[in-house]
């Protein structure tokens, strides 16, 4: 539970050690799906320990993504979700439009569009848009 790794990611990326960065960064890396802040607030909340407040979550992970260890998701409506970066590559993720659920989803990435000449892509991602099972079947009742 004590991973001493996510200090040392914090210090490494040049920022201040803090409780809040240390817990949203660990709740992050310990999910199979993007969070938005208040699920993060959530899942802190069940946890032993003392809990951050909203603001103090909504900094850290602000502070995390600026300095490239959560990636914002491109996904639409609510609110913004969040995952940690690890060393696996990007991929890609399905948002239902429904409940909002995203998942991460492990196939590797299609190939890229060429480019025209003297473009350079910055960011790319792949956010498939639609309705996950359940709500399917809700919408067939
Ligand atoms: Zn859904
Ligand atoms: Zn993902």
């Amino acid at each position: 539970m004590n991973d001493p790794d996510f200090p040392r990611r914090i210090r490494d990326a040049g920022g201040r050690v803090t409780a809040a960065r240390v817990a949203v960064l660990r709740c992050l890396a310990a999910t199979e799906e993007p969070l938005t802040p208040d699920e993060v607030l959530e899942r802190l909340a069940q946890t032993a320990g003392p809990v951050p407040d909203r603001v103090t979550i909504y900094r850290a992970i602000e502070w995390l993504a600026a300095h490239g260890l959560v990636r914002q998701l491109a996904t639409v409506g609510r609110a913004a979700r969040y995952e940690a970066v690890e060393d696996r590559e990007t991929h890609a993720h399905f948002q239902c439009r429904g409940c909002g659920q995203t998942r991460c989803l492990p196939a590797p990435p299609p190939p890229l569009p060429p480019l025209p000449i003297g473009y350079v892509a910055e960011r790319v991602e792949l956010v498939i848009h639609g309705l996950c099972a359940a709500c399917r079947a809700g919408e067939r009742r």
